[in-house]
């Protein structure tokens, strides 16, 4: 597989702020934070993006969906948040490998979405 860059931060090979891991879930803090709060939650086992789901990996989704409220209330988004995820080049996706964006800490726009 060619370079991944958030493989290369999920085995520490680039370094990120960790916001919460466990056995299928990383999530780090947005180098470029669109929000107070921008977190990235990524699984572990690489998939480009939401076009590569299947029934063989959308277990993964679940997990990142699980770690999602655990790490809002750690981020103490207790008035809640919005997460994002931008597939393909129309969807604005930098890096291919599949991540969701936590964004919070303040009223966020209601231009998009
Ligand atoms: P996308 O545009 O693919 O949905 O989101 C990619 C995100 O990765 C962007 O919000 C960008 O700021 C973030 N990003 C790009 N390079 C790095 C990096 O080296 N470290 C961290 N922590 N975030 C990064
Ligand atoms: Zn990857």
């Amino acid at each position: 597989m060619d370079f991944c860059l958030f493989c290369s931060i999920i085995d520490g090979s680039i370094p990120s702020a960790k916001v919460y891991e466990d056995e299928y879930v990383y999530a780090f803090r947005d180098i470029n934070p669109q929000a107070p709060v921008h977190v990235l939650v990524v699984p572990k086992t690489h998939i480009s993006n939401t076009n590569e789901l299947n029934a063989e990996n959308s277990v993964l989704v679940a997990k990142c969906f699980e770690a999602i409220p655990v790490i809002a209330a750690q981020e103490g988004l207790t008035n809640g948040y919005r997460v994002i995820n931008n597939c393909g080049e129309d969807g604005g996706q930098t890096v291919k490998h599949l991540h969701f964006h936590i964004l919070g800490g303040k009223k966020l726009s209601e231009q998009m979405v």
